[in-house]
């Protein structure tokens, strides 16, 4: 669904070509963080969506800019935040998800007792593309017990069809898509 707000958002989406590779547009988050309001209304929309019988205890941020959005909607929400890293930042004990990329495979990581059966879990990124990223941190996070009631996301780039890499019954929710 789009408004007048998305079209205000989206020009805080600066476009940058063929960054971090030839062929990418990458879509950054920066102008839109500098934006009080603009970053308040992001987490605004997301709060509203998961509330009520979709409501979530433990926020999941997926490193790096899924910190950004998921600690301070953690904060907002009185709920509590658990990182997701890349693999070798964690210092305790972990578990681990490996998926692949177009090319080779890469991996995700949690602490392990991050979460308990119970835990109603809401996994935060700033942008699902192909979706693989998103499915690895939700394999952990079952990995662990939780119950994932849904992932959201600042954009979604649903060319790509990364909401199809979500099982069944998981929310999806972006603020905005292209
Ligand atoms: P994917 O696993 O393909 O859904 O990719 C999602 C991850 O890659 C997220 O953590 C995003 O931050 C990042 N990402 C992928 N494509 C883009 C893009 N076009 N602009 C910004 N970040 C992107």
């Amino acid at each position: 669904m789009s408004n007048a707000g998305d079209e205000l958002l989206k020009k805080l989406i600066r476009d940058v070509p063929d960054f971090p590779k030839p062929g990418i547009m990458f879509k950054d988050i920066t102008p839109l963080l500098a934006d009080p309001t603009a970053f308040a209304m992001v987490l605004d929309r997301i709060a509203a969506h998961f509330s009520g019988p979709r409501a979530f205890d433990v926020v999941v941020g997926i490193e790096s800019r899924g910190f950004i959005f998921g600690a301070a909607l953690a904060a907002r929400t009185s709920s509590s935040f658990v990182p997701v890293r890349k693999p070798g930042k964690l210092p305790a004990a972990k578990d681990r998800v490996e998926y692949s990329l177009e090319y080779g495979t890469d991996a995700l990581e949690m602490h392990k007792n991050s979460l308990h059966k119970g835990h109603r879990v809401l996994v935060v990124d700033d942008v699902i593309a192909t979706g693989g990223t998103v499915r690895a941190a939700i394999d952990l996070v079952q990995l662990q017990g939780g119950t994932v009631i849904g992932t959201a996301f600042a954009i979604e780039l649903g060319f790509l069809g990364g909401r199809k890499r979500i099982p069944d019954g998981v929310e999806v929710f972006s603020v905005l898509s292209y």
